[in-house]
């Protein structure tokens, strides 16, 4: 009450046409307040704490943030049937909402991670990774209906000011260094669109999704069904990157979304007694929509194959030591090993400086003394690295830096960091790191077919063993395969089943 009186005082912009178009679907629904009046009810909520007005400034900034965070992840995967089936099966979703009528919009990102965003005003965005690891259209109409109750209960507005630091898993060399610049090297554009909810929030948006996915006429146990797909996934995921179990990377759904299955299921209890007759779940619709989609890395954007990092778009590899695991995203790649070294590999400008030692020590490293500092010749790029010790209260690390000319006013960068015990150790196979980087031509680059998912029959003497072969996941190819397809462990595939293989 008391929110909702001085709501009314704060607000003197307000006015009518704010109101009908935000709220005439949430004031016959949720809304307690009287339509056209200022006091200010969330539609989705029922908390009388939302200022009206505000959520035309919520369309400004989804809006204006949209492009930015679809460039961070990839840009948009598809422009063509699967983003039209998407967005379809979102808007489904969103019709049944409070908010109807805002300007919702579905896209598809080029990206492997496994994740799905919400800005405020209605942008939504989901991974092709979440897409794969989906296996069904209630699934998608789950995560999406999530997505869209944190929008309805405006959940980004509220959190908005509060910035995130990006640290890439990359912590380390901030906390290392104290370097600004280094700090700045771990951190992404991307990340800082991966929005930590609260437990609240979560719980709430898991609610309001049960709400939307049932209204829309879709099975509401598959919300908790796929968070199970999704909770395995990231147990696998910790496994590959030797994080201990249940710690996910901060790119994983997981960790901007923590929800766990048993609050799932309480959502669908709270949100009341949710049976849906003939409840669609559009298993083999969902299946061939997702069919041919590229899957894992795209080469385009640079991508992994064991210990070799390939670019076609830049047209460079290299190559990292045995023991490391790579890893790439939009802004870099890194590799660490469970030694506590670290590789990181990105390009940058170069804004003034004449000389590639000019441009380590007074534009990338600008706060921290190198030595060693010479010129090198790298498979015919000219390259210059330098040294240094860094000490924080709590760690000492060795830095090597080395910058290659990439020519048109960038450099490729590398940044070797190590424990000091290990660091003479590691020194040679880090110095072979270095001198792997070189340029693929045309030919060499064509060869590289992106991996894509194709959707099959499961034939008689199928088994997961042989169908994973195909995964680029090594020693995980049997966990993953079994992920994409619901598999529990030591189950086999059933003859005539539809399943998600993985190919090139
Ligand atoms: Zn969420």
């Amino acid at each position: 009450m008391h929110a909702c009186s001085s709501a009314h005082h704060h607000s003197p912009r307000l006015n009518r046409r704010d109101l009908l178009r935000g709220l005439t679907a949430g004031s016959a629904l949720a809304c307690g307040c009287v339509t056209l009046s200022s006091c200010a009810t969330n539609p989705a909520t029922g908390e009388q704490t939302l200022a009206l007005s505000s959520i035309n400034d919520d369309v400004r900034t989804g809006a204006k943030q949209y492009p930015e965070l679809i460039a961070a992840f990839g840009g948009a995967y598809d422009t063509g049937r699967l983003q039209s089936y998407v967005t379809a099966v979102g808007r489904k979703v969103a019709a049944y909402t409070e908010l109807p009528d805002l300007p919702y919009e579905f896209t598809v990102l080029n990206s492997p991670i496994i994740n799905a965003m919400a800005l405020p005003g209605g942008k939504i965005a989901v991974t092709r990774g979440l897409l794969a690891l989906a296996s069904t259209e209630a699934e998608l109409a789950g995560v999406l209906a999530h997505e869209v109750g944190h929008v309805n209960a405006r959940h980004g507005a509220q959190s908005q000011g509060r910035a995130t630091i990006a640290q890439l898993g990359l912590a380390v060399l901030g906390i290392a260094t104290g370097s600004k610049e280094l700090v700045n090297l771990g951190s992404s554009l991307a990340q800082s669109f991966l929005q930590k909810y609260s437990r609240d929030q979560e719980f709430e948006a898991d609610s309001l999704g049960v709400r939307y996915l049932s209204r829309a006429g879709y099975d509401p146990a598959a919300m908790a069904s796929f968070l199970g797909s999704m909770h395995e996934q990231s147990q696998v995921e910790a496994q590959m990157q030797g994080l201990p179990p249940g710690q996910v990377d901060e790119y994983n759904i997981m960790s901007s979304h923590p929800r766990t299955v048993e609050r799932v299921q309480q959502a669908a209890q709270q949100a009341g007694a949710i049976t849906v007759a003939n409840p669609v779940v559009n298993r083999e619709g969902y299946l061939g929509s997702i069919n041919g989609m590229v899957f894992a890395d795209d080469p385009s954007q640079g991508f992994v194959r064991g210990q070799t990092f390939i670019h076609t778009g830049l047209s460079i590899t290299f190559t990292v030591p045995d023991g490391f695991t790579l890893r790439n995203s939009t802004e870099n790649v890194t590799a660490q090993d469970k030694y506590g070294s670290a590789i990181v590999f990105d390009m940058a400008p170069v804004q003034r400086s004449r000389t590639l030692i000019e441009y380590l020590q007074n534009e990338w490293v600008t706060d921290i003394r190198l030595s060693g500092l010479e010129n090198l010749q790298v498979n015919g790029m000219a390259a210059a690295t330098g040294t240094a010790r860094v000490q924080s209260s709590n760690r000492v690390a060795d830095l090597r830096v080395i910058a290659f000319n990439a020519g048109s006013g960038r450099v490729y960068r590398f940044l070797f960091v190590t424990d000091p015990r290990v660091t003479d150790a590691q020194s040679r196979a880090l110095r072979e790191t270095t001198y792997s980087l070189r340029r693929i031509d045309a030919a060499e680059a064509a060869k590289i077919k992106p991996l894509r998912i194709i959707v099959a029959q499961a034939r008689d003497g199928d088994t997961v063993d042989a169908l994973s072969r195909t995964l680029p996941y090594g020693q995980f190819n049997d966990e993953w395969f079994r992920l994409l397809n619901d598999l529990k462990p030591g189950e086999e595939v059933a003859a005539g089943r539809t399943i998600k293989i993985v190919t090139s």
